[in-house]
């Protein structure tokens, strides 16, 4: 679904990232961790075109995602993408939110997008929240909108940097349910966070990352339990220790 190949990044002089190859499977969940500042971030948001890249290819189901043909603007709404921040719209409901790329960038009706958005919102559970503005949420509502608002695309895969990382910890529970049954019902995911948990018990592999460079990749229990290299080992018990 996914396929990097020798990517290279560069910010001015610093290599962000460095030879990135590997693959993401149709409806595999891969959970990116690593050290702060080791390219995670970067690593997603390439596969959006959040972030050029100056070595190597990225294919998204077959296609060069950094080729000069592609919309970007069209091309990012259908990529699914949720970030630690909630950036919905501030003078928007809920559902307003999640019906406005289907209806400005592909032009569904307004009728079709609202019931497709109230059939999103009851996915994430928060169908009685539809006409609520984003103040009026919690933050762990919130970002269940933005997953209900990134799906309203029906995007081929959704990548997820920290969603969690930003809320009152009582709420992190809520958002990791609704990204666990997506993984259940097949979506192709690829999430940065440090919910090792989540990581052990919902995804089909664990990539770490240090900087740049994509050190090693193995199944969660083999990872955890084992991780092949000596950086990995450290942060894994720089983990368990906080
Ligand atoms: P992570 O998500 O793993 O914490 P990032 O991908 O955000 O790491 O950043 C990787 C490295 O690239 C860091 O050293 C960071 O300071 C640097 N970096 C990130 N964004 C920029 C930018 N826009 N300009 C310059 N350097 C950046
Ligand atoms: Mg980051």
């Amino acid at each position: 679904m996914i396929r990097f190949s020798k990517v290279n990044k560069w910010y001015g002089d610093y290599h962000a990232l460095a030879d990135v190859t590997e693959q993401v499977g149709k409806g595999e969940v891969v959970v990116v961790c690593g050290p702060s500042g080791s390219g995670k971030s970067t690593l997603i948001r390439t596969v959006n075109r959040l972030e050029e890249i100056q070595g190597g290819q990225i294919f998204l189901e077959g296609k060069d995602v950094h080729d000069k043909s592609v919309d970007i603007n069209r091309f990012r709404t259908q990529v699914g993408f949720v970030f630690q921040q909630f950036n919905l719209f501030p003078h928007m409901s809920a559902l307003d939110n999640v019906c406005l790329a289907p209806v400005k960038v592909t032009g569904k009706s307004k009728a079709a997008a609202r019931e497709k958005g109230m059939q999103l919102l009851d996915r994430v559970g928060l169908a009685h929240k539809a006409e609520a503005y984003p103040q009026q949420l919690s933050g762990g509502q919130q970002q269940r909108v933005a997953i209900a608002r990134a799906l309203a695309m029906e995007p081929p895969v959704m990548l997820f940097d920290e969603p969690t990382s930003a809320l009152d910890p009582e709420m992190v529970g809520e958002v990791l349910n609704v990204m666990r049954s997506l993984a259940r019902d097949g979506m192709t995911m690829m999430c940065v966070t440090h919910e090792m948990n989540f990581a052990r018990e919902v995804s089909n592999r664990v990539w770490f990352m240090d900087q740049g460079r994509l050190v090693e990749t193995g199944k969660p229990d083999a990872f955890f339990t084992n991780p092949q290299s000596e950086r990995a080992k450290r942060f894994l018990s720089d983990l368990r220790s906080h």
